[in-house]
């Protein structure tokens, strides 16, 4: 162990001829000096210095949140046709949709009579009502674009 405990501040760097036992520096001071040197390193400021509040205050500083304006970037304008065209996509499948389920419903009515004897003022009443909507779609379905193309 003669001599170890001499050179005790080994270089990080394992292929630096200081890094093998007995070759490293007397101080840490020393060492550091070596490193920031010879490879460049930027690790921590001399040993036991006091004034390590500098880098420290840098490192906790807060950036400042970079506002872009990412979340409020709008899409690139379509066109007004393409617009027109989304629209009335939706349009229609929202009507389909309520066209279906109302036929369905109509359909079920239809399905729970057995005969002509089953059927009521009420059935009559409840049918003229769902085929009128049905229709009432339609009639949608057909002009709902128009009035937004006119505006
Ligand atoms: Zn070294």
């Amino acid at each position: 162990m003669h001599g170890h405990g001499a050179r005790p501040n080994l270089c990080h760097y394992a292929d630096c001829e200081r890094s093998s036992p007995g070759q490293g520096f007397p101080r840490r001071y020393n060492l550091f000096d070596h490193m920031r040197r010879v490879h460049g390193w930027q690790g921590e400021k001399d040993e036991g210095s006091a004034d390590s509040s500098g880098s420290r205050k840098a490192r906790t500083q807060k950036r400042k949140p970079i506002t872009t304006s990412a979340k409020v970037e709008k899409k690139p304008k379509l066109s007004k046709a393409v617009q027109q065209q989304q629209q009335r996509e939706r349009q229609r499948n929202a009507l389909n949709k309520e066209w279906s389920t109302k036929k369905q419903s109509i359909a079920g009515l239809l399905a729970s009579l057995n005969s002509l004897g089953d059927m009521n003022e009420d059935h009559n009443a409840q049918l003229h009502k769902d085929i009128e909507e049905l229709f009432a779609l339609r009639e949608q379905y057909h002009s709902g674009i128009k009035e937004e193309l006119a505006d």
